[in-house]
């Protein structure tokens, strides 16, 4: 009988780990040796390290869209709908009333994003395409004031991503000639930037800031939030009130309550996966991407970010292949890789493994942000047919 991979999710994690499965498990167009289903509620999916590129203005939303039937071929289907619930137990998945059971389940959901304090009434959530669109029109207009990016709740997919939307703000405006006339501050509870990365990789990205005049506030708690202003509880002064004119946030980020009430969550609120095999604790269920914490890991987390969902979507693939041939797992995860903080027209890299202290920061260069442009193109011409 050929088996069946119920893959939840078509974001990167999801999408990657159809694509290797495909390669993996002999399918080919016209010879499926596995039925590899992909539950996704999306007709189309966004390749979201572009938003920051979309709140600029440096990208429209089809160009980092694309529609989800791109990846049907080579024995992958699609079910359309929001996942109701599932059961790790039995490998069942309940979606649009139907009930489907496989032999594996990946589970790459990501994380649900909630607005705080009714933050979308007075601006802009980033982390959505409407969010980055309408930040857009704002910015296209805006003349003088106080535009403010704010982290408001951790842990947050893409810890580079509110620095990298400040870098390109002020890029931004410098090109429109308004800079002198605006106040950037970009605010957050974080201690330091990136505090994946070593004290020093930190120290150059607020020097990074200060160079380009961006207000960086650590350790703010943001609140409260009304139109003009917002309020944080800050380390010095107890508390503080910061006026705004235009607002960019990243949203609340928690683990699908599904996930939950299917008893897979741990202690830390996140589907906790073996570090190695990214096997969560019933077999042949895997865990990857945004929602994945990891056991035993040295240091308290890696960072969320879309090229880990990708590498452990290529582990995960390759063991069930593995597995499903009668053969022992033999690949296991390492957290190494590296992230891109473009600035506009160049780029830092910073690279390495992400669960000790060696990772470095690469000088700032044009050749790293073509190498973030390549990434993009390579996402869609790798995954869909078009
Ligand atoms: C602004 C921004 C910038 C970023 N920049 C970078 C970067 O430069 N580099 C980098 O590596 N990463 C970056 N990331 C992070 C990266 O996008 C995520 O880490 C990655 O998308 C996580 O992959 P995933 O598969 O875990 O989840 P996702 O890609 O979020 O996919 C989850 C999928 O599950 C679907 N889904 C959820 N619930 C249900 C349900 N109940 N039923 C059916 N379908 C459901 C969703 O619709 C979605 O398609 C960035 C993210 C943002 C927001």
């Amino acid at each position: 009988m050929k088996p069946t991979i119920l893959v939840l999710g078509g974001g990167i994690g999801g999408v990657t780990v159809a694509k290797q499965l495909r390669n993996e498990m002999g399918n080919e167009d016209g010879i499926n040796l596995a039925r590899i289903l992909v539950f996704e509620k999306e007709k189309s999916t966004l390749f979201a390290p572009s938003l920051t590129w979309m709140m600029v203005g440096k990208r429209k939303e089809e160009q980092i869209r694309h529609p989800m039937d791109g990846i049907e071929f080579g024995g992958v289907e699609i079910v359309y709908g929001e996942i109701e619930s599932v059961d790790p137990d039995t490998h069942t998945v309940i979606s649009g009333g139907n009930e489907y059971r496989g032999d594996y389940i990946v589970i790459s959901l990501g994380a649900e994003k909630r607005d705080k304090y009714d933050l979308n009434r007075f601006g802009h959530n980033f982390y959505t395409s409407e969010g980055a669109s309408d930040f857009y029109k704002e910015l296209s207009q805006f003349k003088s004031g106080n535009i403010a990016v704010t982290v408001s709740s951790l842990p947050h997919t893409s810890p580079v991503a509110p620095y990298e939307a400040a870098l390109l703000i002020e890029d931004t405006i410098r090109e429109k000639g308004c800079r002198d006339a605006a106040e950037i501050t970009l605010y957050t509870p974080e201690n330091r930037p990136m505090p994946f990365a070593n004290e020093k990789i930190s120290a150059a990205v607020r020097r990074l800031m200060e160079e380009k005049g961006i207000q960086y506030r650590p350790k703010h708690q943001l609140k409260g939030a009304d139109e003009n202003s917002l309020s944080f509880s800050d380390p010095t002064k107890g508390s503080a009130e910061e006026a705004y004119d235009l607002l960019a946030y990243t949203p609340k980020h928690t683990c699908p309550a599904l996930l939950e009430e299917a008893g897979l969550t741990g202690e830390s609120g996140w589907v906790e996966v073996d570090s190695k095999t990214l096997q969560t604790p019933f077999d042949k269920v895997y865990a990857i991407g945004d929602i994945a914490s990891l056991q035993g890991h040295g240091k308290p987390a890696i960072p969320m970010a879309g090229f880990f969902a990708e590498v452990q979507a290529r582990v995960v693939a390759h063991n069930i292949a593995r597995r499903q041939a009668g053969k022992s797992p033999d690949q296991t995860f390492e957290a190494s890789g590296s992230y891109i903080l473009d600035q506009g027209t160049t780029a830092r890299k910073v690279d390495g493994r992400f669960d000790s202290d060696d990772l470095s920061l690469s000088n700032n260069s044009l050749f790293r942000h073509w190498e973030k442009v390549l990434a993009e193109k390579a996402w869609f011409l790798k995954h869909f047919q078009s």
